[in-house]
């Protein structure tokens, strides 16, 4: 076997790894973690740790670690028929059942699924689809995207533009000029402090609206959001936020799609996201929980109103011109109709809302009260503690002091691991599903632990 040292000199030459500091991973300043197992809720590495991932991988590993109803499934697939494609009319036994698991758990008004790989490549369809349905209903015009900021839909050149993060527009030519970008709901964000969270849901909703008017009804074809903002703090939505924006949307005939990476399959204590605010989609994207990461899927649920425009356009244009190789890949697809199953037999999408509001709980308890926390907010299995240089006046911390990713580096050597994100002081939760109260409590004295050994 290979010496860790061998390991991370290889990996420091040859491996350019996603949202790195690269400069600083080339020259050895910044850590490599070499992970090599995991079960339940706990991952391990190299060099013996074992830690309590409370961010399930990227908010993906939502049945836990070493499921090997998963596992098995996978390898049964690939022994039986690793590949075949998906094009003119091909499936498998897996992918054909699990189009159908979906189809079961999607909010009413949805016909049909579309496989990718990533949630990127999955919102590229999004987009792509949303063009060619404007296209085939004479209206050539219609094809802006509005996003909100701090949205987090992909990194690629379109998703990366509908992404709302200064960190993946900067340097990189983007947002693209068909995407547009409004009001994120960020209560404690807002700029009018004055404002009621009633007046805060009114004031996204005519922002929306001047954005509409000022580009013009007729050349917007769709929004897309999050049910929760997750990479951009995770944030959930002032009560009424979600009503208040899918009246504007239907009084202009706008498109919706629901990104639901991250909610889908169970992270909010309900089945989708759009179940738990009551969203109408016309598009949900699907990912990370779709197969909890054992193998790399995604989905495009298609509602309704954009199949019957969808066929049309085949009937006047002949097969549609998209796909990928890799669409419903059978080995994914397995994991997939194992992992659903999973879910269901272990009860998770319940435990997810019941473990995950004790989690809330016990972290508000246990932090509320600190000087330099602004809020403490989550939804289901997903929590957040934001943290603030001064509580009184939401005076946020330089960005340069690095407050929550120093507390995060702390936790990990407290054996628990959290997220630093991107884009704020905040810290951030995900854990798997399957998270028990005692491992929350875990969880939770850990954070109080790390925040009191950096802020006092
Ligand atoms: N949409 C949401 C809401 C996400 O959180 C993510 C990833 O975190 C994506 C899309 C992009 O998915 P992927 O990283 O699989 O391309």
């Amino acid at each position: 076997m290979l010496t860790n040292d061998q390991l991370d000199h290889w990996d420091r030459e040859n491996f350019f790894h996603p949202s790195t500091h690269l400069a600083q991973h080339a020259r050895g300043e910044t850590p490599t973690r070499i992970v090599t197992g995991g079960s339940g809720v706990y991952i391990e590495d190299r060099d013996g740790n074992r830690l309590l991932d409370a961010f399930a991988g990227l908010y993906c590993v939502n049945a836990g670690y070493g499921r090997t109803e998963i596992s098995d499934a996978i390898a049964e697939q690939a022994r039986e028929m690793a590949y075949y494609h998906a094009y003119v009319g091909h499936g498998t036994e897996a992918s054909i059942t699990l189009s159908k698991m979906i189809l079961d758990r999607a909010p009413a008004g949805m016909s049909k699924v579309y496989f990718g790989l990533g949630g990127s490549d999955a919102n590229e369809t999004n987009i792509k689809l949303v063009w060619y349905y404007n296209n085939i209903l004479g209206r050539p015009e219609k094809k802006k995207i509005i996003s909100r900021w701090r949205g987090y839909h992909g990194s690629g050149l379109m998703t990366g533009s509908l992404t709302g993060l200064a960190s993946f527009h900067n340097k990189f030519d983007l947002p693209l000029s068909p995407i547009l970008h409004t009001e994120a709901p960020y209560y404690l964000r807002r700029k009018d402090k004055a404002m009621s969270e009633a007046d805060f849901v009114a004031h996204c909703a005519n922002e929306l609206e001047a954005l509409i008017q000022r580009e013009g009804p007729d050349t917007i074809a769709a929004f897309i959001g999050e049910p929760v903002l997750g990479t951009g703090g995770i944030v959930p939505p002032p009560a009424g936020y979600w009503q208040a924006i899918q009246q504007v949307l239907d009084r202009h005939d706008i498109l919706l799609i629901v990104d639901e990476v991250v909610t889908g399959f169970g992270r909010l204590g309900t089945m989708m996201g759009s179940d738990h605010y009551g969203m109408r989609p016309d598009i949900i994207t699907i990912a990370k929980g779709l197969t909890s990461a054992y193998a790399p899927l995604s989905g495009s649920i298609i509602g309704d109103r954009v199949w019957e425009v969808l066929m049309r356009g085949t009937d006047e244009n002949g097969p549609i011109g998209h796909g990928w190789t890799y669409s419903a890949h059978p080995i994914c697809a397995a994991a997939g109709v194992a992992n659903l199953k999973l879910i269901d037999t272990l009860g998770l999408v319940n435990n997810a809302g019941e473990t995950g509001a004790y989690l809330n709980a016990r972290m508000a308890e246990a932090l509320g009260d600190h000087p330099n926390v602004a809020e403490i907010r989550g939804e289901g299995m997903l929590c957040a503690v934001e943290l603030v240089k001064d509580r009184d006046t939401t005076t946020f911390f330089d960005a340069d002091e690095k407050v929550a990713p120093r507390i995060v580096a702390e936790m990990v050597k407290l054996g628990v691991i959290a997220r630093a994100m991107p884009q704020g002081d905040i810290i951030g939760f995900a854990p798997p599903l399957c998270l028990t109260r005692e491992e929350a409590d875990i969880v939770v004295d850990k954070t109080a632990q790390a925040t009191r050994a950096i802020l006092g």
